[in-house]
């Protein structure tokens, strides 16, 4: 395989300490596919991505087969902050409308709403209890000078969603139960909910499979080639033939599979500290009761919430190398910032601490479309760590293209995946990009 990071990365090291899988008392294992397997759809990946483009399938009557390396949320959809909200794109609108034009754009931030309607929907229907919190989000200006990015905030979100967004002085965040001397203004985007992301994976996991689809875990597809008009995945002990293949790999892909992606996805790393529950006395010493999940306005940003079982989530953008070393330098970095934002929890443990690859695009938008230059292949990525909703639609998206029924995807999610620069070393991108953004974000 190609990939991108140290052997760390795609090993269980990051998530050994992660909190969500505490939070499931019986994960079942699905075996590994042996033998030859045909079927008429084969899905690599069974994070939201994937799931969500089985599940679409396997309820249109399609024969779909998944294939996972691992488990089913084994990757970033198991591992997230569960910030399930608008986004997906880096490009911001003038960008996409320069780019669009203005009824794309529209289509495109309006794919970003059904997104989250999208994922509620589903929940509901499967009858999957994620945990549920936080109406909508609130974006938290971490200087004074940030305060007129909330209102530019509040101003995109009143065109492109035409809903109005409360935008908060620092004096009344308090009264808000946001206390922290660290924030000095706040907008709230009263669109999405927080939700615990292993659950909603396991949840549709099981809903693909009762619908219809085989799914099966320790699975890595190891090589992938074409043979009388079918895609073969080979994996360690079995293959399998499908007409139509999707690629659901985001993040954790790798560059010869297949090599028309190769250089035009770059995984970057995030990663989340979770305390022990707090009290009702260090709630109250901190100030911050606030059941609102929120981000701050660094470009390299903090997203945290209280969850209903009083933990805290914080999480953290970050980290260029996925090592021992590493880990434990950002697990450092996370709990001075943790620290230094919520004083009064100082003394407070945080037990839980992992990461995972995201995935980012050179045009930074998302992408659901097909594989360029390979028939009957589909791929959705590059939701730039926003892609609990986004990640989800993605796939549904890709099901719809494949059976031509379902919503039409816009054409801002189609736009052809730009390689990035220096191909197979493209990651070592990252330092700069971090180091201005480290520039931007000085107080
Ligand atoms: C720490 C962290 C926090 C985040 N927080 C948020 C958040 O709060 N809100 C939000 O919206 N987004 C968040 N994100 C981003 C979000 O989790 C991802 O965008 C989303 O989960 C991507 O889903 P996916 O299905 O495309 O990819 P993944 O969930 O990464 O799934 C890809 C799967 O492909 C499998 N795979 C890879 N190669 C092969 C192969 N060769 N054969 C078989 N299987 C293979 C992997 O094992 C993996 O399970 C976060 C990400 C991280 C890492």
């Amino acid at each position: 395989m190609k990939r991108l990071y140290e052997p760390m990365a795609y090993g269980t090291g990051p998530i050994a300490e992660s909190f969500w899988p505490t939070t499931v008392p019986d994960i079942p294992a699905h075996p590994a596919v042996s033998g030859d397997v045909r079927a008429e759809v084969a899905v690599i990946g069974a994070g939201f991505t994937g799931l969500n483009a089985a599940l679409a399938l396997a309820e249109a009557g399609r024969d779909v087969v998944v294939l996972e390396a691992e488990q089913p949320g084994w990757g970033a959809s198991g591992r997230n902050g569960g910030f399930c909200c608008l986004g997906g794109a880096k490009a911001g609108p003038d960008q996409i409308l320069r780019q669009f034009g203005d009824a794309e754009t529209r289509a495109y931030y309006r794919a970003e709403r059904a997104a989250v309607d999208h994922v509620g929907a589903l929940l509901d229907r499967h009858g999957i209890e994620a945990d549920l919190h936080s109406d909508g989000e609130t974006l938290l200006a971490f200087r004074p000078k940030d305060v007129k990015v909330l209102e530019g905030v509040a101003e995109d979100i009143r065109r492109w969603q035409q809903v109005d967004c409360e935008v908060l002085p620092q004096a009344a965040l308090a009264e808000r139960g946001m206390a922290s001397p660290e924030f000095h203004g706040a907008v709230t985007t009263p669109i999405g909910f927080a939700l615990n992301p292993m659950k909603y994976a396991l949840g549709l996991a099981k809903a693909a499979v009762g619908a219809g689809a085989r799914l099966f875990g320790q699975s890595p597809v190891i090589a992938m080639s074409r043979e009388n008009g079918d895609h073969l995945l080979t994996t360690d002990q079995g293959r399998v033939r499908a007409r139509t293949l999707v690629i659901a790999t985001n993040g954790y892909g790798s560059d010869d599979l297949p090599p028309a992606l190769a250089g035009r996805y770059l995984p970057v790393q995030s990663n989340v500290l979770v305390t022990r529950p707090l009290t009702d006395a260090e709630i109250a010493a901190q100030g911050w009761s606030s059941r609102q999940m929120c981000y701050d306005t660094r470009h390299l940003l903090h997203y945290f919430r209280l969850m209903p079982n009083r933990r805290m989530l914080f999480g953290l953008r970050g980290a260029m190398k996925t090592t021992p070393t590493a880990h434990d330098q950002t697990r450092a970095i996370a709990r001075a910032d943790f620290e230094r934002i919520f004083p009064a929890w100082r003394h407070v443990e945080t037990p839980y601490f992992w990461s995972g690859l995201l995935c980012l695009s050179r045009g930074l938008m998302p992408y659901a479309g097909p594989v360029p230059g390979v028939d009957n292949a589909f791929t959705a990525m590059a939701y730039h760590g926003n892609g609990v909703a986004m990640g989800s639609y993605a796939g549904h998206l890709l099901a719809a293209q494949i059976t031509g029924a379902g919503p039409a995807t816009p054409a801002p999610l189609r736009a052809p995946l730009k390689r990035f620069e220096l191909g197979r070393w493209r990651r070592a991108l990252l330092p700069l990009a971090y180091a201005f953004y480290g520039l931007q974000d000085r107080g």
